[in-house]
């Protein structure tokens, strides 16, 4: 498979030198050239086969020419100790992408991405440099994903203030090989900043840079997976009980399970628990989404898909005008999706047209009262407790529902929001709306950490200081 720059054709490269230079040379994001569907024997075994099997399946066309399918194995079991249960909440179903170790689905991508950059780059002696900018998630998962990894330095940016302080002890907490600056700016300042070094000859010469964003095109390929999974699973007419770290109270548990097994036999309500499944993204840089879009393309079982934003509604402006407007980003109470120039949306359209989006995708924004008002209302009807990104996907779901337009017309099947985040990690937003969240011990683990980060202005100069300090 080869990967080419959404800027211009040209060769196209490897996969191996499309993960680990991240950007394109002419500032393009790397594609692949060709989304290929699952063997019809996996299609059909989706709903039974293990996540292990399926990631796989999903994620060996990408990679086949640089890395064999037993080393595939290896890596896959490595990355993903963990599930994506796919729970019955109220009426509907959640898929729970936090139970990796930073508890929030950006886990999936960036211990993937890290595991392939460390066999990519065995027997290299000069070092890695990865830099990544995040506006909160990002940067804990691919510090924790990479933490250790010999021959290989990782540096994080993030707008200093505007992450939580749990997330900041994620980034900045560890040491070591991973190095955290707070910059004085937004997370749109970080990336810009990114971009910036990558473009920079000069340090270029000096360090062999690689990104870790939602721009590379590692981390998005694993990002298919459990959509491959859940689709599956509700194709056969299939759920999970909760998983360990499913933020749900005990008294409702036992009534979850009754419900969900009535569910499971007479559908809930209008929308029947079989069928090809809608999922409803919590949508920032739009990472998740564009690897939602290639499991529809690779062949599972999904109908479409809901691109739910916060207040940072270029998409949602993009899909219904036909016209992008990049803007700076404002911050709100899910933070993760604080992007006002998303970067996969580069990605997004030099794979489809704006019509074939409009088919597949219904873009809608939810201001942060309603993403209160819905932490609150999902807890009291069920239990459960949605981080705010979460509640932001049930809040877009809720809207397109109520006014029956879903992909593919009004709603005819099952659907599920995705929980992009364990609610413990937003605990500062959720406990004021509806009471405290059940803890996580591996989040208590990093409370106790203490973050040490250097702050920087939104400067290239001085990212380069602080790279040259890092390099020594
Ligand atoms: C990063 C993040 C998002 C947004 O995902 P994108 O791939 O950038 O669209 C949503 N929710 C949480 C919790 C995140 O960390």
């Amino acid at each position: 498979m080869r990967y080419y720059s959404t800027r211009g054709k040209g060769e196209g490269v490897s996969f191996a030198a499309a993960a680990l230079t991240g950007l394109a040379p002419d500032g393009g994001l790397f594609v692949p050239e060709e989304i290929k569907r699952y063997a019809p024997a996996v299609l059909t075994s989706l709903g039974t086969m293990g996540f292990h099997d399926i990631a796989v399946e999903s994620i060996r066309p990408f990679v086949e020419d640089d890395i064999p399918p037993t080393v595939l194995e290896d890596l896959v079991h490595g990355a993903f100790p963990f599930e994506a249960p796919l729970v019955a909440v109220g009426d509907r179903l959640v898929l729970e992408l936090f139970h990796g170790p930073t508890a929030a689905f950006k886990d999936f991508g960036a211990r993937f991405m890290a595991r392939a950059f460390a066999y990519l780059r065995r027997g290299e002696d000069r070092p890695l440099h990865i830099l990544v900018a995040t506006s909160g998630d990002t940067g804990g998962a691919v510090a924790d994903g990479f933490f250790g990894l010999e021959g290989i330095a990782v540096t994080v940016l993030y707008p200093k203030g505007r992450v939580s302080p749990l997330q900041e002890k994620q980034i900045a907490g560890l040491g070591g090989n991973v190095s955290a600056l707070a910059v004085e700016g937004s997370f749109d300042d970080c990336q810009r900043l990114v971009k910036a070094a990558f473009s920079d000859e000069g340090l270029r010469k000096r360090l062999v840079l690689s990104s870790a964003n939602s721009i590379n095109v590692a981390r998005l390929i694993p990002q298919t997976v459990y959509y491959a999974a859940a689709a599956g699973k509700v194709l056969g007419g299939h759920f999970d009980a909760d998983g360990e770290a499913t933020p749900r109270i005990a008294h409702a548990i036992a009534h979850a399970i009754a419900h969900a097994a009535a569910n499971a036999v007479r559908g809930i309500g209008s929308i029947s628990m079989k069928g090809p499944l809608t999922l409803c993204v919590p949508s920032g840089n739009f990472g998740n989404l564009t690897a939602g879009l290639y499991a529809l393309k690779m062949g599972a079982p999904i109908r479409g898909f809901i691109a739910a934003t916060n207040i940072n509604k270029t998409v949602p402006d993009y899909l219904s005008s036909g016209i992008y407007e990049a803007r700076s980003s404002l911050a709100t109470i899910s933070n993760a999706m604080d992007v006002g120039a998303p970067s996969n949306f580069e990605r997004m359209t030099a794979h489809w047209p704006l019509e074939e989006l409009r088919r597949m995708i219904k873009g809608i924004f939810i201001s942060d009262d309603d993403t209160r008002r819905t932490m609150a209302a999902v807890y009291s009807g069920s239990g459960y407790f949605l981080d705010p990104h979460g509640a932001v996907a049930w809040a877009a779901a809720d809207k397109l529902i109520a006014a029956g337009d879903l992909p593919g017309g009004p709603l005819a099947g099952p659907l599920a929001v995705l929980a992009t985040a364990h609610p413990a990690k937003f605990a500062e937003v959720v406990e004021p709306v509806a009471g405290p969240p059940p803890m996580l011990p591996s989040l208590k683990k990093v409370q106790e950490r203490k973050a040490s980060a250097r702050t920087i202005p939104a400067e290239l100069s001085a990212l380069i200081d602080a790279l040259s300090i890092t390099a020594q």
